[in-house]
């Protein structure tokens, strides 16, 4: 929704000031998408409001629902066209999080990624990332699902830092209580590794989860499958890795998608370790997610479990901190690196 023009209608039709408050918290907070279900509302300020505010910046195309209902993905239609995808997972019982997208397509083009392929349209605008959360919070409630929608996530479509300043003030308003009132540990930040964005995350939200898609430890593999390593290459990643967590004292995730012969051997888990021994306080502060490829690109294939355990078992002898991450919503291609829109 857009507070600005809300504000200003409410102002024109003089309505007193606690009815801004009002229609901001049953929104923001509650999902409610009809003024007609706000109460105390006169039926003719619903009417204004409804002539003159959509409460969404987008319509919903289709919902796809995992069987066991415990993912969903939305395609959504901007107001100009542009379709985007965002899901709401549950990965652990009674909480759910919604997986945003910042922007329309995305501009890296990593090869593994459907979106990165499927080219850039255009960048999103806060509203736009917001009212995704608003749409989760609405559709929790219409499906009446249990438990409690207290995460969001940064990994949708598009490099979050390559639309800083939306982002920005869409975590801004996620984070007020008089907004959405999200916990900062509660929102996530993925990047491919935009070196630039990790320092302004650490200036403008110390907080807020950050997590990298490192995947490739070798510069030459990574410049090949992720062309933003051109620009930051890995050891420019390390410092400001090293500078983050000297701000922060932050876990950081090290995301790694497992791709079969290409970085699940374990000499790239050698160079994973050696790339987390060069930062200061690495050992301490990093954490590596294994994530197993979701098919999308014929040419790459999942690596087997096996050989998952394997390299997990491989950092975790060298004391490096490694989960594998459970894989939600391949059913419905909302797992990361799906989303085409
Ligand atoms: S992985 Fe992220 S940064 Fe890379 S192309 Fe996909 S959306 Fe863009």
């Amino acid at each position: 929704m857009n507070f600005h023009k809300l504000k200003s209608t409410l102002r024109d039709l003089q309505e007193p000031n606690f009815r801004y408050k009002q229609i901001v918290s049953a929104f923001c907070k509650k999902g409610v998408l009809d003024y007609s279900q706000i109460s105390n509302i006169s039926k003719k300020l619903v009417k204004d409001l409804k002539e003159r505010i959509k409460p969404l910046s987008f319509s919903a195309e289709k919902i796809y629902s995992a069987n066991n209902n415990l993912s969903f993905k939305a395609r959504l239609k901007l107001n100009d066209g542009e379709l985007i995808e965002t899901v709401f997972l549950s990965p652990l019982p009674g909480a759910w999080s919604a997986c945003v997208s910042s922007q329309a397509g995305c501009k890296l083009a990593c090869k593994f990624c459907a979106t990165g392929q499927s080219g850039f349209k255009r960048n999103l605008s806060s509203e736009e990332i917001t009212d995704q959360v608003v749409f989760w919070k609405h559709f929790s409630r219409e499906k009446k699902l249990n438990g409690n929608f207290s995460n969001i996530i940064f990994m949708g479509m598009g490099e979050p830092f390559m639309n800083w300043d939306e982002v920005k003030s869409a975590i801004k308003q996620l984070v007020d209580p008089e907004f959405f009132g999200f916990g900062s540990r509660h929102i996530s930040v993925s990047t491919s590794g935009v070196v630039d964005g990790i320092k302004k995350l650490a200036n403008d939200f110390p907080q807020v989860n950050l997590a990298i898609s490192l995947i490739f430890p070798e510069d030459s593999l990574r410049s090949e499958y992720m062309p933003i390593n051109r620009k930051f290459n890995l050891k420019k990643l390390q410092l400001a890795i090293s500078s983050y967590l000297n701000k922060t004292n932050r876990k950081v995730f090290l995301e790694y998608v497992m791709l079969k012969g290409i970085n699940d051997d374990l000499k790239q888990a050698d160079n994973l370790i050696d790339f987390i021994n060069t930062i200061e306080n690495g050992r301490k502060l990093l954490h590596v997610n294994l994530i197993r490829y979701n098919t999308t690109m014929v040419e790459f294939i999942p690596s087997d479990l096996g050989t998952v355990n394997k390299f997990k078992n491989h950092l975790l002898r060298k004391s490096i901190k490694t989960t594998i991450r459970k894989s939600l919503g391949d059913e419905i291609k909302g797992a990361c690196g799906q989303l085409a829109g």
